[in-house]
């Protein structure tokens, strides 16, 4: 049995799983990679791009007998820039393959012309749903600052979905569980009912389902939150003993938090559907009514929050879109 963190981690050490805990530059802290003692050599995720991030990985790798040049395979969990930053670096250093979800592999390519397509798409989006120009503008500046702990990343081993990895000792199933990015995968070792979850489902906060420009180019906005609880479902069904996340502690009762999570998400969504129905609200209305004047930083987060709740309610006919063509309002329909 494994009851706690700490043992979950144990665990995953004896299966040749260790976890590498790299700084990043982000409210998030810490981000999680994993160093899988296999054949191949893999390490999953690699953290952000930065000196200070590439000297503690080599540090970590070498506590293990390795060096980064050793590494033969880079996984990529997703697309987001704490988790990929540095595999350009790691790729130069060792010629590692890289394996990442095929759906994703073009974005990951073009990673500065795709983030400045995100940002665009982010901005319009901001605007359409009443937050103030200064305030979407302030948050693209924000965000490009950000984008030199990004990379690059050649994927040469493109995943689809529910392909097996064979390694020497064990086989990792790759799942795609959409919702906190569109690109999000999980890595399932059946045998030892061990999950490689990454930021699909972390213990101490909430993962954000960040709306986004889906992964084939065209240009509607993804249903994040809608997505993301599809995928929690496909999870919770899963007899996983440990799930490993890309930041803080491993989860040991992956069922109990999905159900925690998803309680949380159906009283959220019932809050916001109570101020719908007094009068309509743009989405930046309503996260001003649940959260306040929130941090330049945060606007972005916690209208993605309530969009994804809105969507919801959308689509179970409760509440529509009222477009006059520049900015949104939720109506209720009843
Ligand atoms: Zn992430």
């Amino acid at each position: 049995m494994t009851d706690t963190p700490e043992q979950a981690l144990e665990q995953a050490a004896l299966a040749g799983i260790h976890c590498l805990r790299i700084p990043t530059p982000f409210a998030v802290g810490r981000v999680n990679c994993y160093l899988l003692q296999d054949d191949p050599l893999t390490l999953i995720d690699t953290g952000p791009n930065s000196g200070k991030a590439l000297d503690e990985l080599q540090q970590q790798l070498a506590q293990h007998g390795h060096s980064i040049d050793d590494l033969e395979l880079v996984i990529l969990t997703h697309q987001h820039i704490d988790h990929v930053g540095l595999v350009e670096i790691i790729v130069q250093h060792s010629g590692a393959e890289v394996a990442a979800l095929g759906l994703a592999a073009e974005r990951l390519a073009n990673f500065g012309e795709d983030a400045e397509r995100e940002d665009r798409f982010a901005v319009e989006l901001m605007l359409r749903n009443g937050i103030p120009e200064e305030v979407a503008h302030a948050l693209q500046t924000v965000s490009r600052s950000f984008r030199g702990w990004g990379a690059r990343a050649q994927v040469t081993r493109p995943l689809e979905d529910g392909q097996a990895m064979p390694f020497s000792n064990r086989v990792l199933q790759a799942l795609h569980r959409p919702g906190h990015s569109p690109s999000d995968t999980v890595f399932w070792d059946a045998e030892r009912r061990i999950l490689i979850a990454a930021d699909h489902l972390i213990a101490h906060i909430s993962s954000n389902p960040l709306i986004t420009q889906p992964l084939d180019g065209s240009p509607e906005r993804t249903q994040a939150l809608v997505t993301y609880i599809a995928s929690l479902q496909k999870t919770r069904e899963m007899p996983a003993e440990i799930v490993l996340s890309g930041h803080g502690e491993p989860i040991v009762d992956h069922v109990a938090l999905i159900d925690d999570r998803l309680a949380k998400h159906e009283r959220r969504k019932e809050k916001i559907y109570r101020l719908i129905a007094e009068r309509p609200h743009t989405g930046y209305e309503i996260a001003q009514a649940l959260w306040g004047n929130v941090a330049v930083t945060q606007a972005f987060l916690t209208l993605s929050e309530v969009i994804g709740h809105a969507d919801l309610l959308v689509n179970e006919g409760r509440v529509r879109e009222l477009d006059d063509g520049e900015v949104i309002h939720y109506e209720a329909t009843g």
